[in-house]
């Protein structure tokens, strides 16, 4: 099994004195009893009937039983596919259809809504775990022996499949592989230096990339230990830094922190990393956290189909506002979408990446699949980006959020950025909405720092001087906050369908 063997390999040398994982509320795995649990829920699914190669999704919440789960799922040979907590019924229907799989596991409270979809959807056999990890699949797992002998598994195998965020349009089934997870794993436990010293809080949910794989795989290959916490809960994480090293967020959860009195250099004199990612942060929260804790926060780049692409370093600058260098094993290019030909530095075009870090396909897309790859084997991301001089890579924004306007094209970071440099400005999201003439026009949706909102003239007077007149918003909408869904990410399709009558 190549996934399990190199983790047995980079086990501790007490596994039975070593921790993995608490929780605040006094559970403790140690990285024997990890071994043994997820050997019990291997056995388990083996017992249901799940065969190699066989999907498992799962919609439940946060518990150390999730990750027992998916490390079963591993072991047994089968593929983790884990949901979104927030899908509805009727999302649900979509994806138990799309990925069939042999076993759909959900929380008991929603078994009701839940069992007759799965019905609906062909799927043979629904299980049950809840947040605190007892449920019809924990009762099976507990009554199996721990010492599971691990199935034979390539590094081309499944491991995993990933639904993209949906940020852009209908989530996509990423296919990852044993080698995908293992490899990007043990590449970030160099590069930010994780050792069996480290404990991570862990405060991401588990279903998506990062804090399924960056969090906890980076911690699984080092030895390190987590302490796991339901979700983010800034005064807690706040109080746990005492004994913790390292914490890994969205850009959420670095503004919740900076809210809190209490986040201070002494608070935070024992931790040595904090790790920023799924969504761009902006470079005053990158400089406000600098100010008050010391701390550079490290901003990495990645995506459900990429695993991680490219880091800030570890020593050296940690630049706001970048994302840092493609990761050892890791190519990455920026080209001229139309011509595909390789951009100079400081030019904006399309980043492709290229290593071992990149996934296998999209599930049951394979025109899509095969869309999305060149020839040489380098995969369009969908994101805009630039390499400065020095090799940092700064990302644009994502190609389908490109304004094209009167014939021009306008990068909307580039006008959020002026935009949130003005005062009584909190951030900002620049939007192309339809117009009759221009085709697209600039449409800046700005949330106030206060309770005064800048006015619309001000916004647009203040830009005059610093954008090209193409570039200026033909409206300016107040907003008391931005859509984002749970990974914090900017919902700007909501945004353009919510304005698109604007201009008649
Ligand atoms: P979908 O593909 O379904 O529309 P999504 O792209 O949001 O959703 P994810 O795979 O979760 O789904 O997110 C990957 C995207 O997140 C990247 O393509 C990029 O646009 C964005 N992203 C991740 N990290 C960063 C970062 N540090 N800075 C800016 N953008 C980032
Ligand atoms: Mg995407």
């Amino acid at each position: 099994n190549h996934f399990f063997d190199i983790v047995r390999s980079r086990l501790p040398a007490d596994p039975a004195g070593k921790t993995f994982l608490e929780t605040p509320e006094g559970l403790r795995w140690s990285y024997a009893d990890l071994v043994a649990e997820s050997g019990r829920y291997a056995a388990a699914l083996v017992g249901l009937g799940v065969a190699p190669g066989d999907r498992v999704a799962v919609q439940v919440e946060k518990s150390p039983a999730v990750i027992a789960l998916y490390l079963g799922c591993v072991r047994a040979g089968a593929v983790f596919l884990p949901l979104n907590t927030g899908y509805t019924p009727a999302e649900i229907a979509y994806f138990l259809g799309d990925a069939e799989p042999a076993l759909f596991v959900c929380d008991p409270g929603k078994l009701d809504a839940l069992k007759p979809v799965a019905e609906q959807a062909g799927v043979k056999q629904v299980g049950t775990l809840d947040a605190e990890g007892e449920g019809t699949i924990a009762a099976e797992a507990a009554g199996q022996t721990g010492d599971f002998a691990d199935v034979a598994r390539s590094p081309d195998d499944l491991a995993a499949i990933l639904y993209t965020s949906g940020t852009t349009g209908r989530s996509k089934g990423a296919m990852l592989t044993h080698d995908n997870l293992s490899s990007n794993a043990l590449t970030l436990v160099e590069y930010w230096r994780f050792t069996p010293d480290d404990v991570l809080i862990h405060a991401l949910p588990v279903f998506h990339t990062h804090g399924l794989f960056v969090a906890t795989n980076t911690v699984l290959m080092s030895g390190a230990a987590m302490i796991f916490l339901p979700k983010l809960d800034p005064p807690r994480i706040l109080s746990l830094m005492g004994r913790a090293t390292a914490l890994m967020g969205v850009p959420t959860f670095y503004t919740r922190l900076l809210k809190e009195p209490g986040l201070t250099r002494e608070a935070t004199a024992g931790m040595r990393l904090f790790v920023s990612g799924s969504a761009p942060l902006l470079a005053e929260t990158h400089r406000e956290w600098q100010e008050k804790t010391g701390h550079a926060i490290l901003e990495r780049y990645g995506m459900t189909e990429t695993n991680m692409s490219t880091s800030n370093p570890y020593d050296g600058d940690r630049v706001a506002g970048t994302v840092g260098f493609p990761l050892p094993g890791v190519s990455l290019r920026v080209v001229d979408p139309e011509t595909g030909r390789a951009m100079e530095a400081d030019q904006v075009g399309m980043i492709e990446v290229r290593g071992p870090n990149v996934f296998k396909g999209y599930w049951r897309m394979p025109e899509k699949t095969a869309a999305e790859f060149k020839a040489d084997g380098f995969f369009i991301t969908g994101d805009l980006g630039k390499v400065d001089p020095r090799g940092y890579v700064h990302i644009v924004g994502r190609g389908k959020d490109l304004i094209i306007t009167g014939g021009f094209n306008v990068y909307p970071k580039e006008v959020e950025t002026e935009i949130d440099g003005l005062p009584g400005v909190l951030e900002s999201a620049v939007i192309g909405v339809p117009h009759p003439d221009f085709g697209e026009g600039v449409t800046a949706v700005v949330v106030p720092r206060g309770a005064e909102a800048p006015s619309e003239a001000a916004i647009l007077s203040a830009l005059e001087s610093r954008l090209a007149k193409f570039k200026l918003p033909k409206r300016v909408i107040v907003a008391d906050e931005l859509p984002r869904n749970t990974m914090g990410k900017v919902q700007k399709n909501l945004l353009r369908d919510e304005h698109k009558g604007l201009y008649g």
